[in-house]
């Protein structure tokens, strides 16, 4: 599979849902390509005066079942390849969480830790500047993604109101709570894979004090960390770009995200009990639940034999490729896939649209109350396929998915469609 682009190495996932479900092989042609793709040099004034340009993207991938949603990244490897397999990836996220949605995505592609705060809000504007007859509260919603954040949501959709000339918070989503975001919203999509793990724990064979392994310590890392330590689980190790650190006694989450907060790097806390750990052998540590929370390709044909976890939770976008599956798999080590175990984050997001839309802000206990619902209804309803059809949670999935995906084609009338 290496050499492949990673929307091929995604579709594999399509291809092994379809063999259990009867579908018109028009309806798996038109997902197995993006919609649109627009391509634009962003043009930037930095603070010495002088400009600099930068590539960037969205992809609307698929608008059948509504609007596109997706987050934007800025990340120095970005590419149209990567934004258009998240944005498949949203597509089905959207699907299995039946939301009214399709998939979308974006990148700029810069390292954002370079840029100082004004030249990082003259960049976040000229995004939305150059997407902003793409992007609408009913045709393209984006939202925080790696390396963005609430701020630069914030920016975005003061930028898009300035361009439209009114006030339009449901054209983005993980605002700040001032222009419109919605409470919970910050660790929506550890807390939804906190919830599927606290409901599936029995049948994954998971135990009331689970050793927990986090990869990547950001927005989704963290607050898992927090969620399941709060919980009296202990997180043996972590890692971030930096490098990783390990305390077979349970790492302190709480000084790990005020190191983060200041800025350091989780290495900062070596000394005492907390050991450094070589980050490629984060992964094999000896534990019950493994949390890949970075970025993709991280758990693969390479390095998979070496996982010794019981279950893996993705809240990271495609961290565990199709062979690094096949060999999980052949462990018996359960994977719940990314595209339900970090649906909590898009599934805030859509409370966020509803809320802005309604100009009707809900308290933080009924955020909960609703994203419970739905990760335990859906995830359930996955299980329950995986044990029927004796496939991988992944599988099932995509099988769950896809059959809303091509009833929703299909309703629309395939002559639109294959015509247009
Ligand atoms: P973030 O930018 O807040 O954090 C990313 C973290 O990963 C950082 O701590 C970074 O240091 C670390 N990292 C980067 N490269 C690494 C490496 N090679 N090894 C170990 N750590 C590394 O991003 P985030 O929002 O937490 O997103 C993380 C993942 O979760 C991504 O795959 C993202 O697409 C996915 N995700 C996020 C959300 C969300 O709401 N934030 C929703 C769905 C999916």
């Amino acid at each position: 599979m290496s050499g492949d682009n990673l929307l091929d190495v995604a579709l594999v996932r399509l291809d092994d849902a379809a063999r259990h479900l009867q579908i018109d092989p028009d309806v798996l042609e038109k997902l197995k390509y993006p919609r649109e793709t627009t391509k634009v040099r962003l043009m930037i004034r930095m603070d010495d005066g002088s400009r600099k340009s930068f590539l960037a993207w969205r992809c609307r991938y698929d608008d059948t079942r509504g609007p596109t949603k997706g987050g934007i990244r800025f990340h120095p490897e970005s590419d149209a390849d990567e934004v258009e397999t998240l944005a498949f990836w949203m597509t089905f996220k959207c699907a299995v969480m039946n939301l009214p949605y399709g998939g979308g995505k974006g990148a700029v592609r810069i390292d954002p830790r370079q840029l100082s705060k004004t030249e990082l809000e003259r960049l976040s504007r000229a995004y939305m500047q150059a997407f902003a007859r793409i992007i609408g509260p009913d045709r393209d919603i984006p939202a925080p993604d790696v390396y963005t954040n609430s701020m630069i949501m914030g920016w975005m959709a003061d930028e898009y109101g300035q361009i439209v000339g009114e006030n339009s918070p449901a054209v983005i989503t993980g605002k700040p709570i001032a222009l419109g975001g919605s409470l919970g919203r910050d660790d929506a999509t550890a807390r939804g894979g906190y919830y599927l793990v606290r409901d599936l724990a029995q049948d994954l064979g998971l135990g009331l004090q689970m050793r927990v392994v986090v990869q990547g310590f950001g927005n989704a890392g963290q607050f898992i960390a927090k969620l399941l330590a709060a919980d009296g689980h202990k997180i043996i190790a972590v890692s971030d770009s930096s490098g990783a650190v390990q305390s077979p006694a349970g790492l302190d989450v709480a000084r790990l995200i005020a190191a983060k907060a200041e800025g350091k790097s989780v290495t900062s806390l070596i000394g005492g009990d907390v050991s450094a750990l070589d980050p490629d052998a984060l992964i094999g540590v000896d534990c019950d639940l493994l949390v890949p929370a970075a970025l993709e390709n991280m758990i693969h044909e390479k390095n998979a034999e070496q996982v010794k976890a019981k279950a893996v939770l993705e809240l990271a976008n495609g961290p565990v490729t199709p062979e690094g599956d096949a060999i999980l798999a052949k462990k018996n080590i359960v994977v719940l896939p990314d595209i339900l175990a970090n649906a909590g984050g898009v599934t805030v997001s859509y409370f966020e649209w509803v809320q802005n839309r309604q100009g009707y802000y809900w308290p933080l206990e009924d955020v909960h109350r609703r994203l419970h619902e739905i990760m335990v209804r859906e995830g359930r309803a996955i299980w329950q396929i995986a044990q029927e059809k004796k496939v991988s949670c992944r599988t099932a999935a995509y099988i769950h998915a896809l059959g809303r995906r091509a009833s929703a084609i299909e309703s629309h009338g395939t002559q639109t469609f294959f015509n247009s």
